[in-house]
């Protein structure tokens, strides 16, 4: 807005206006006089006439224009007044006016809602009452340094100080000072903002941080839990915090974690924290009971609380504690003391309780992974369970029946009636087959328990897999069928690998494809897939023209006891084992196994498996002559009636020992426990041992060491068989390791266990020192 013309500027123009018109009207008078022939006199009177007249005028003039303009602009400024007022007032931004004494003068709305004071109460007051002790002195001395030189400039520009609230709260405020001239008086200006709000949030956000940072590295509540506290000390000023977790099958509270400021505080807290809190006992306990926050500003005042005595012992006068809940669950309660902790506003709670719910969410995490792992282990020891019971049940089935295939063997090697012999080969084809069923079990359990092993050993491939591919090709004879196998000419001779899983899993497919096909034929090709120096990758297809598997069922046939319908299990038997047993097995050789089948029309089966590479043996050692009867007599003295010390409980395969070694016209001495077999050897001398495995008092394995001991301390070397119905890999280690010269399988067979002995007799191994052969 413009200024109005100075009065000194009116006056000037006027003056020189009436002089303009006195010289005018003065020099028009002169001419009138000459023309008209006037007196003197006249003229004179005239002009002075003239003159005062128009100061008159003049001055009416300036006298109204003057009052005119004046009122005009008084009206005006007193707009302005308000307006500058009113903006004041309606300023965001608290803005305090004090003089240079420091007494406020004017007290913004804004001012009064961050402090909580009416101006009446703080006109007059010094402005040191809204400012903490250190932040007001430093202000004054601003003020101080500010007075002698008066330049109008900002004294500090937006710094961070401490308010202080009517209610004693401590508000974080942005303060900037200056000064202004005000009739001439030297007035200081504080513009503040409240900086609460931003601070609490940027405080929300810092412990929400700190905790998902220590809750992300951390195993457990005690690990995060210090560290946790600490972060909400820290930023509140509560010098003692700690972490309470329920145990809800013991229904009570324990302390997780603890955090203090300073250490001579340490017996407070270990104090504290040895306690355990049902729901309502103490300030923890509560909490969970109530589910809610809890603030004691008082603690003297709180006679039934035990933390109280101690707790005023450390100056520690008030506690706030609140819940860790999670979905309407309390998982547990943080609780802090200090010597004034303010009643928690919502600018507090809203810092604390997404810390709170971060807890809970952690404390459920790590809950449900617990739970979780229990089901698991519960679920592994179920299954584990099932597949002892598996594996006891159909090893207490395989002895009996291992009896029966080994008797029905030597009746058959016995004279027998047409009749008897056709009988007894009904026998031996069941029992073959009841054996088959349950060595499936068996290996079906030990690869649910995930106890499938493999051996690697080298061996030559075609003779391993000859025998097994001549005994299908006699099945598949008996069913009319044509059976004819090759075995590529890339395929190596010598590989390394376990031939008795490989054989099986022959056995199950062209098994399969024999039982599937009702006409025509079953073929078996054996090729090589990949090749390196070191590893062989051969694929193996065998293909019927059999009755083909559904396409819906294609996938299925591969998992445990599924066959493709009932009607069909009745008809051609099975348990649904074999290809789950095939394709593990497969794996086990790192392939695979797959199928392609038309119903109807036939199926191939598929599979790989990679071998290692292995080089034939430089030596070979004569192969042993194939007995060809095992129980007709032998005239040879190096392996017939020797002395053999027979260790084994069973009597049924006391027996079947006994009528197999008796050919050799060996005399038998027997032990029914493994005590009892060490005992003998330490009395007597023997050509030779048979050791079960599982013996009662002390099993083979142990009778074994003990007599490999005694028999190094007298320099003997005793030849010791290993008989065990647990054939893998691990087994046959360990009766090696044990001391074992040689192991046998069972169910015995009479052919293995004359040939093994045969050989041992004849060729005794050289000086046993470690057990193994
Ligand atoms: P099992 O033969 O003991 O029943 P398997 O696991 O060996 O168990 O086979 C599962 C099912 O897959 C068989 O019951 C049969 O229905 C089907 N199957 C397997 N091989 C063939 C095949 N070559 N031709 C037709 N069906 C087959």
């Amino acid at each position: 807005m413009k200024r109005p013309p100075s009065t000194f500027t009116v006056l000037l123009l006027s003056v020189l206006v009436v002089v303009l018109t006195w010289i005018l009207g003065w020099v028009g008078l002169q001419q009138l006089v000459d023309r008209q022939h006037l007196s003197e006199d006249f003229a004179l009177w005239f002009a002075y006439s003239l003159l005062l007249l128009l100061l008159l005028v003049a001055g009416s003039i300036l006298l109204i224009n003057r009052t005119l303009v004046i009122s005009g602009w008084a009206a005006l400024a007193e707009r302005e007044t308000q307006r500058g007022r009113k903006i004041v007032e309606a300023a965001a931004d608290a803005i305090i006016t004090f003089d240079s004494l420091g007494r406020i003068e004017s007290f913004n709305a804004a001012a009064t809602k961050l402090f909580g004071y009416t101006p009446q109460e703080v006109l007059g007051q010094p402005i040191s009452m809204l400012i903490v002790a250190d932040d007001s002195s430093q202000i004054e001395q601003l003020v101080h340094d500010a007075v002698p030189t008066w330049d109008g400039r900002v004294l500090n520009n937006q710094s961070m100080f401490k308010g202080r609230h009517k209610s004693g709260n401590l508000i974080s405020i942005e303060l900037g000072v200056s000064k202004i001239i005000d009739d001439d008086r030297k007035v200081f200006v504080q513009i503040i903002r409240d900086l609460t709000e931003r601070r609490a949030a940027e405080r929300q956000r810092r412990l929400q941080y700190e905790a998902a940072l220590q809750l992300g590295g951390a195993s457990d509540l005690r690990q995060a839990g210090p560290a946790i506290l600490q972060a909400i000390g820290r930023a509140t000023g509560w010098p003692v915090g700690l972490l309470w977790e329920v145990d809800h099958q013991q229904g009570l509270l324990r302390c997780q974690a603890v955090w203090i400021a300073h250490e001579q505080m340490r017996p407070f807290v270990q104090h504290l924290g040895q306690q355990i809190h049902p729901p309502g006992s103490d300030l923890p306990g509560r909490v969970w009971l109530r589910r809610e926050c809890r603030w004691i500003g008082n603690l003297a005042g709180e006679s039934t609380l035990s933390a109280r005595p101690i707790a005023l012992d450390y100056r520690l006068n008030s506690a706030l504690a609140l819940p860790i809940e999670l979905d309407k669950q309390m998982l547990g309660v943080l609780e802090f003391y200090g010597p004034h902790i303010p009643e928690p506003d919502a600018a507090t709670l809203n810092a604390l309780f997404p810390v709170a719910l971060q807890l809970a969410q952690f404390i459920r995490r790590k809950q449900d992974e617990a739970a979780l792992r229990l089901a698991k282990e519960t679920a592994e020891a179920a299954s584990n369970a099932k597949s002892e019971f598996l594996s006891s049940v159909s090893h207490e089935v395989r002895t009996p029946l291992h009896g029966i295939v080994g008797l029905t063997e030597i009746l058959l090697s016995t004279d027998l009636t047409p009749k008897q012999r056709e009988y007894l080969e009904l026998v031996q084809s069941s029992s073959d087959t009841l054996l088959a069923l349950m060595n499936d079990m068996l290996d079906f359990a030990k690869i649910e328990a995930s106890r499938m092993t493999l051996e690697a050993i080298p061996f030559e491939l075609k003779p391993a897999l000859e025998p097994t591919l001549k005994t299908l090709a006699v099945r598949a004879e008996q069913r009319n069928l044509h059976f004819h196998w090759q075995i590529g000419p890339q395929v190596p001779d010598w590989v390394v690998g376990d031939p008795l899983r490989l054989q099986q899993v022959l056995l199950n497919l062209i098994g399969n494809a024999i039982k599937f096909t009702p006409l025509g034929e079953v073929h078996f090709s054996l090729d090589v897939a990949a090749h390196t120096s070191r590893e062989v990758v051969l694929r193996g297809c065998v293909r019927d023209t059999g009755i083909g598997i559904p396409a819906d069922q294609l996938s299925l046939i591969f998992e445990a006891f599924s066959q493709v319908d009932g009607s069909r299990a009745r008809k051609y038997g099975g348990t649904g084992l074999g290809l789950t047993i095939a394709s593990r097995l497969v794996e086990l050789m790192d392939g695979r196994i797959w199928v392609e089948s038309e119903l109807t029309q036939g199926s191939s089966f598929h599979f790989t498996v990679c071998l290692g590479v292995a080089e034939p043996p430089r030596s070979e050692t004569q192969p042993v002559a194939a007995l060809e009867d095992w129980a007709s007599p032998c005239d040879d003295p190096a392996v017939k009636g020797k002395n053999v010390l027979v260790a084994e409980d069973n009597p049924v395969n006391r027996i079947l020992l006994q009528l197999i070694l008796e050919k050799r016209e060996h005399s038998l001495t027997w032990a029914t426990t493994g005590t009892a077999a060490v005992k003998l050897f330490s009395e007597s001398t023997y050509d030779l041992i048979l050791m079960d495995v599982q013996l009662p008092e002390m099993d083979g394995m142990e009778a074994t060491r003990q007599i490999r001991a005694m028999a190094r301390e007298q320099k003997r070397q005793p030849i010791i068989i290993g008989l065990t119905a647990h054939a893998s890999v691990e087994d046959r280690r360990r009766c090696l390791e044990a001391g074992m010269t040689r192991y046998i399988a069972k169910p015995v067979q009479p052919v293995d266990l004359i040939q093994t002995i045969d050989d041992l007799l004849r060729h005794p191994p050289a000086m046993h020192q470690s057990g193994l052969s």
